[in-house]
């Protein structure tokens, strides 16, 4: 018997209805260890070139990991990919919570679906036994409510439930796959895919739960968790008050969005700060599946216009980012307000604030008018348009909504008219809350990342600069760098730090693992922990070394599918937005990032990960890498 996996994936053709469990050797195990380099297996040798995201030849996989489901901190996250209907390259999204785990102990490591279902469906998997069942009078129904309704069905208030929302079922195309109602794959649009599939919900339910190689091991792993998040000041911080701890952090080194990213310093940055939503609006803490950090944030508001229930948890640092300062918005009821209903239709709140704050600029500067916004006046500050025009797009219930639940790189495209110039895209997937004019190397991983601009594929620039604490060097010394950078610049050295700790988070999101508890400077647990952490789950001699090979894998066979749809250099750009000076106040005003700096850095990227200078993965790296078999894919 394997420790950590069950050696079972199921696949379900959704036409047919016909389902049938593969049990892949160890091997495969051992070499894609879970998540997106699994998934990448099936994807890239089944759907077809050119394939219609929407369309029935696209597949659609939820992977676990080798180590999903152990009791110890931050393993709880499973991985769906797909072609992306934003990008039309790869999709890639993430969610923690209860649900990846509850899915492991269902029986299963992975999901490969196949195919469009004639109605809707919805699935079960409870105790190793997958079923299809009509899901028709879910349709139209908020996540609480299909949530509710799925639990009594299958008769367990503990099952599980992953769905899609009606934003799903409208056609936004970036809904998100919403799991405990409050816990998102967000990006890339993987709920449309779903949504295309007429696959309504994923229950999961089940005692399976895979023995692991080494307890003694995992019980010191699990006794020094605990004491980290008093001791680490970075896990202090994230535990007290969420993701949203960093907002004063950003705001001080000029790195929160303000005003659709022209600005990096807001000026009431702290009414919506972490620390003001615990003294305010805060009900409690949640967490994942046996995780010690409970860094989950439920809030509640009981009266006045933004009521909300704590089912939708509370928002999360990039919701206050996009949907507050970036449209200048500092009330963090209302900030809240538009997390509920990114929550309750099911969408993803970085694309969606995002997007409104981009509309909000084109209004600013008369790209688009009253007439277009149906007479609201979608200025930066206005709480109340920002929440009616999101409501027109999780709904689709207005012309302006329809076009911004496209996102904003189509609309810039449909208006016209220098809307262009208010983007922050990068193969159409909208930024985050972090701003390349004072995160260079992230600036970087924002435009080579093969799913678009995001956030957790590298590590943050101020643990690379000058001055950054001997505890978190340390732990990026196990990953061979050491070396800190000045502040604002994208040296070689930079790059190398953005690529090698690339590798890093790749690896994690094979592994599924959280980025907060295992990283390689300031989490919970370092680079060689986390070889150990692997270890005492599987049985298998892993070390940090053999970790980077399972990211580099994962990376190239991402970006082997997007060469193969004919991705290539000039779609690794950031949008012009980041190569004007910042306005503003705070350390970043007046700093840009230059042309030169950016394609001096592309050119050094692809020198490390083995690429040609065109970004293009080749056959000795593929080779180098034992995943030959992926050359075929090549252009
Ligand atoms: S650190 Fe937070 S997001 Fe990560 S596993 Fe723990 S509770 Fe979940």
């Amino acid at each position: 018997m394997p420790f950590g996996y069950h050696g079972r994936i199921l696949h379900v053709d959704l036409t047919t209805g016909k389902m049938e469990i593969e049990t892949p050797p160890e091997s495969f195990y051992r070499k894609y260890m879970g998540g997106s380099a699994m998934a990448m297996t099936y994807i890239l040798r089944e759907v077809p070139k050119g394939a219609d995201p929407l369309g029935p030849e696209n597949l659609l996989t939820v992977f676990d990991s080798v180590v999903t489901g152990a009791s110890i901190s931050g393993q709880s996250r499973i991985n769906v990919n797909a072609k992306s209907p934003m990008s039309e390259g790869i999709g890639d999204s993430q969610a923690g919570g209860f649900f990846p785990a509850e899915f492991k102990f269902a029986g299963y490591d992975g999901l490969v679906l196949r195919g469009k279902s004639p109605s809707w469906v919805y699935l079960t998997i409870l105790n190793g036994e997958a079923k299809l069942h009509d899901a028709s009078h879910l349709l139209g129904k908020l996540t609480a409510e299909v949530d509710a309704v799925l639990k009594q069905e299958v008769g367990d208030p503990k099952a599980e439930v992953m769905q899609i929302g009606p934003a799903g079922e409208n056609g936004v195309r970036y809904a998100a796959i919403v799991n405990m109602c409050n816990r998102m794959n967000g990006r890339t649009g993987m709920g449309l895919v779903m949504a295309s599939k007429n696959l309504k919900a994923i229950v999961v339910r089940g005692k399976a739960k895979p023995a692991v190689a080494d307890q003694k091991a995992m019980a010191a792993l699990n006794k020094t968790g605990p004491e980290g998040v008093k001791t680490n000041p970075d896990m202090d911080g994230l535990a007290k008050y969420g993701t949203a701890v960093v907002v004063m952090f950003n705001n001080m080194i000029g790195t929160l969005p303000t005003r659709n990213q022209n600005e990096g310093q807001f000026e009431m940055a702290d009414p919506i700060s972490g620390e003001k939503m615990a003294e305010t609006i805060l009900k409690r803490r949640e967490t994942c599946y046996a995780c010690v950090v409970r860094c989950k944030r439920v809030v509640e508001i009981e009266e006045g216009k933004y009521k909300f229930d704590p089912i939708y948890g509370g928002p999360e640092y990039e919701t206050i980012g996009l949907f507050g300062s970036s449209c200048g918005i500092g009330d963090l009821a209302a900030i809240a307000q538009a997390h509920q209903i990114c929550d309750m239709h099911g969408v993803d709140s970085i694309t969606c604030g995002a997007t409104m704050a981009f509309a909000m600029e084109c209004f600013e500067k008369g790209i688009i008018t009253k007439e277009d916004t149906g007479g609201i006046d979608l200025r930066f500050g206005n709480a109340d348009a920002m929440l009616e025009v999101l409501k027109q797009i999780v709904t689709k219930s207005s012309k302006l909504g329809s076009i911004l639940a496209e996102g904003s790189a189509r609309a810039a495209q449909l208006w016209g008219n220098g809307a262009g110039e208010c983007l922050t895209t990068v193969k159409n997937q909208e930024a985050p809350a972090h701003m390349p004019q004072a995160k260079r190397s992230l600036g970087l991983i924002y435009a080579v990342n093969p799913f678009g601009a995001d956030h957790q594929s590298s590590e943050h620039d101020p643990y690379y600069e000058e001055g950054v604490a001997d505890f978190n060097l340390n732990r990026l010394k196990e990953i061979g760098l050491g070396t800190p950078q000045p502040v604002h610049s994208l040296t070689p050295e930079k790059v190398r730090f953005a690529y090698l700790t690339e590798v890093f988070y790749s690896m994690m999101d094979t592994l599924d693992l959280c980025q907060f508890v295992y990283g390689p400077t300031w989490c919970l647990y370092g680079p060689k922990e986390t070889a150990e952490m692997t270890r005492a789950v599987t049985g298998w001699d892993v070390s940090v070394d053999e970790l980077m090979t399972i990211g580099k894998r994962r990376l190239n066979l991402l970006r082997t599918f997007n060469a193969r749809e004919g991705f290539t250099r000039k779609d690794d750009q950031l949008p012009n937005k980041y190569f004007k000076p910042l306005v503003g106040t705070g350390p970043t005003a007046g700093v840009t990032v230059t042309h030169e700096e950016m394609d001096a850095g592309l050119d050094e990227y692809y020198r490390l990960a083995g690429f040609t200078k065109d970004g293009i993965p080749t056959k000795d790296t593929l080779k180098a890498l034992d995943i030959e078999w992926a050359a075929e894919y090549l252009p």
